[in-house]
């Protein structure tokens, strides 16, 4: 691909992002002064330029309502390290600990209740107190590291997911699954109702999915698809009751799901188009 010369404008947009490192789309296409080359092209450029330090800009979408977002992020090395700057050993053992407490959450809730984290805090054997343990806990939410439900239950926030990918996929491969349209790490969406199914979506992509289809088939193991059947924190969908999965056997395919033959690319190249529309206006 054809890498366009750096410029002010990208040293620019840099910058105002820098303090944030994480907005939406509209906010980066706001940040980003119109000038000869697409916003495509400009983050190309940028990247570019900024993976020599080992940074990126990501783009992703928000698992709640399927906006588009970028993020600076790091692309080498074990990333929860490098929060050293922010945290303390101790206090990275415990977010580590709380990270293998959400992914591993039975049955793909994704999340842990405060109680449990509390004591997890307690385990540690250190000079964290339960009621440090608590401002800490309220430090990991205000960073973004974590986020938390109204039931007052911790997941993943966008910014875990975006910038701790790597580690995620690497440490927690057996756990997370990633989502059949857009191939980003779902923690909260719907899953196929076959236990042995892989098929999981992002709720936004199950209806981007399903919207042009007559009958809603998981597109893995051809069942019909019930979208109550949901993993995460079910907090802010509904209250929560998780309908039980069945254990038939079926004619599955693969083990690991098959990826849609869906190009999703365009789909948010469209999404572009749109706000840049939008923008222009
Ligand atoms: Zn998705
Ligand atoms: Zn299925």
């Amino acid at each position: 691909m054809l890498i366009n010369e750096y410029t002010d404008a990208h040293r620019l947009f840099l910058q105002a992002s820098l303090s944030e490192r994480f907005f939406t789309e509209a906010t980066a296409i706001e940040i980003y002064l119109q000038d000869q080359e697409t916003f495509t092209e400009f983050m190309t450029t940028l990247n570019a330029k900024l993976n020599s330090i080992d940074l990126e800009f990501r783009k992703s979408h928000n698992e709640e309502d399927g906006s588009a977002v970028w993020a600076l992020v790091n692309t080498n090395g074990d990333e929860i390290a490098k929060m050293a700057t922010e945290y303390t050993p101790i206090e990275i053992s415990f977010f580590r600990r709380l990270i293998e407490l959400i992914v591993t959450a039975d049955d793909e809730s994704f999340s842990v209740s405060s109680i449990t984290a509390l004591k997890e805090v307690v385990k540690l054997k250190t000079s964290i107190s339960k009621s440090n343990g608590e401002i800490l806990l309220q430090r990991f939410v205000d960073d973004k590291w974590l986020s938390r439900s109204r039931g007052g239950r911790y997941s993943l926030s966008l910014r875990s997911i975006l910038e701790l990918q790597y580690y995620l996929k690497k440490e927690f491969e057996d756990y997370l699954s990633e989502c059949i349209l857009c191939y980003d790490i779902v923690t909260k969406g719907q899953r196929c109702e076959m236990a042995q199914c892989k098929a999981r979506f992002h709720h936004h992509c199950a209806r981007r999915y399903f919207d042009s289809k007559n009958n809603k088939k998981c597109p893995n193991c051809e069942i019909g698809w019930d979208s109550s059947n949901v993993i995460g924190d079910c907090d802010s969908i509904d209250s929560g009751s998780r309908p039980k999965r069945s254990n038939n056997q079926t004619t599955k395919k693969n083990t690991r799901s098959q990826k849609l033959e869906v190009d999703y690319d365009q789909m948010d190249q469209d999404d572009d188009d749109d706000q840049m529309e939008q923008n222009d206006e």
